[in-house]
């Protein structure tokens, strides 16, 4: 168990390419249990992925089991891919490695992940809203992609809240 630093914009690593993983070790389990452990000390954070602690490997954890609506998971997945996706949706997104940022980004409305879970059996999650959303977005960690390359309008958090008051 241990609560990893976050990585943030600017970090050049964030931009590159994960690696997949060829078994899931214990390594691999060890970096899914960090991932969840780092998540669960933000305040609001429902998904992380590995580059976002500086590993570069393919892995990914998400969390929507505080959802009030519909709550699902928490998820681990190693190697997950989108094997299929439909619809679109437009949703505001921020990110941990991203502080104090919040941006609307299309996304599909409904995504189908294949992953390999923690003993390596492979899983399949048909994702729609929300789910599709964070898994889309914790994906495009693993390619070097953040939110703010997708998003047709960039605000800030603080403004945002002041609006709102
Ligand atoms: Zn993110």
């Amino acid at each position: 168990m241990a609560v990893r630093q976050i990585r943030e914009i600017g970090d050049n690593l964030l931009r590159k390419k994960s690696r997949p993983f060829e078994t899931v070790d214990d390594k691999a389990r060890q970096l899914l249990e960090d991932l969840y452990d780092t998540l669960k000390v933000t305040k609001d954070g429902v998904g992380l992925a590995a580059p976002q602690v500086g590993v570069l490997r393919r892995a990914i954890v998400v969390d929507l089991s505080m959802e009030e609506e519909n709550p699902q998971g928490p998820f681990f997945l190693i190697n997950p891919v989108i094997v299929k996706q439909s619809g679109s949706q437009v949703c505001r997104e921020g990110c941990l490695s991203v502080p104090g940022k919040l941006g609307d980004v299309t996304r599909p409305e409904k995504v189908t992940v294949e992953a390999l879970d923690k003993n390596g059996k492979k899983v399949k999650i048909k994702a729609e809203g929300l789910l599709a959303v964070v898994l889309s977005h914790e994906i495009d960690h693993l390619d070097g992609i953040l939110f703010v390359d997708k998003a047709t309008e960039i605000f800030d958090q603080d403004e945002l809240q002041e609006e709102e008051r």
